[in-house]
């Protein structure tokens, strides 16, 4: 504990699955947390643990501007908030591209935009984007434009990381393979039909771990929390594979 003491945090996406696993971690580590969701009744239960709450659409640009004003100079930016389009080049739609591309990387243009000023002003933060192992890193079947946008996060965050180096600002995006969290559930229930029931729609996304199982939120959380602590504060520019084994 204590790993982030004092620091100011912000994350977005905060409602469940990692960005909630994440704000729980921040605040245990002494964080002084902002958790925040487009729906704020999955923000439940966080105040109980000590966290500010706060209902934003990370898609509004002003809400998003105004969030983090109030919030004051941020230590930590968590950019967790995304969509998981199941799609080929074939069965995309505009409306899929427009969405995916505003939410999983625009609205990181937003908020890292919103914050570096704070950042520089106290001399320095560390931003952690969420990317995928599924990116630039590797291609995964049926997430053409998953994968797509989330290797536009790695170059994002490159881009970021570069010209504030010298600044005291990091900023590294995490990779994940597959993680158990609602949203999964969703895909699972969605390919049911084809797979031959949840059962097997599950075992599907369990197989393609090395491992054998799939990650926890929290497992990931922990990932961030060494990314957003000063303890990594050699580490930036990076896009961290956490897979069990899927990129091996
Ligand atoms: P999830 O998908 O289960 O939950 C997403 C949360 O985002 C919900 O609380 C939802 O209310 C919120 N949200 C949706 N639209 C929003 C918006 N416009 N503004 C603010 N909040 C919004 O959570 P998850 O599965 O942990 O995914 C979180 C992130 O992790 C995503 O970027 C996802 O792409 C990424 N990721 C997930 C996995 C996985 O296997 N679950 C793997 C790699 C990366």
């Amino acid at each position: 504990a204590g790993r982030l003491q004092g620091k100011r945090c912000f994350v977005t996406a905060a409602g469940q699955g990692i960005g909630r696993a994440a704000a729980l971690a921040f605040a245990a580590e002494g964080g002084s947390v902002v958790a925040t969701d487009r729906d704020a009744d999955k923000l439940q239960g966080l105040a109980a643990q000590g966290i500010e709450t706060r209902a934003l659409d990370a898609l509004d640009d002003a809400a998003v501007a105004a969030a983090i004003a109030a919030a004051g100079p941020l230590d930590v930016l968590f950019n967790c908030a995304g969509f998981v389009h199941q799609n080929t080049i074939e069965t995309c739609t505009q409306q899929d591209w427009d969405f995916a591309f505003g939410l999983n990387v625009r609205a990181m243009w937003q908020t890292i935009r919103a914050a570096i000023p704070g950042m520089l002003g106290q001399g320095g933060g560390s931003i952690v984007n969420m990317a995928s192992a599924c990116s630039s890193v590797k291609g995964a079947p049926n997430r053409f434009l998953y994968g797509t946008t989330k290797a536009a996060v790695i170059g994002l965050t490159k881009s970021v990381a570069t010209d504030y180096v010298t600044k005291g600002i990091r900023c590294n995006a995490v990779c994940p393979g597959t993680v158990d969290t609602p949203s999964l559930g969703d895909r699972i229930a969605a390919n049911a039909a084809q797979a031959g029931g949840l059962d097997a729609a599950r075992q599907a996304f369990v197989a393609r771990q090395a491992m054998g199982r799939l990650a926890t939120a929290e497992e990931i959380a922990a990932l961030v929390v060494y990314l957003a602590a000063p303890e990594s504060q050699f580490v930036t520019g990076q896009a961290i594979v956490i897979d069990g084994g899927w990129t091996l």
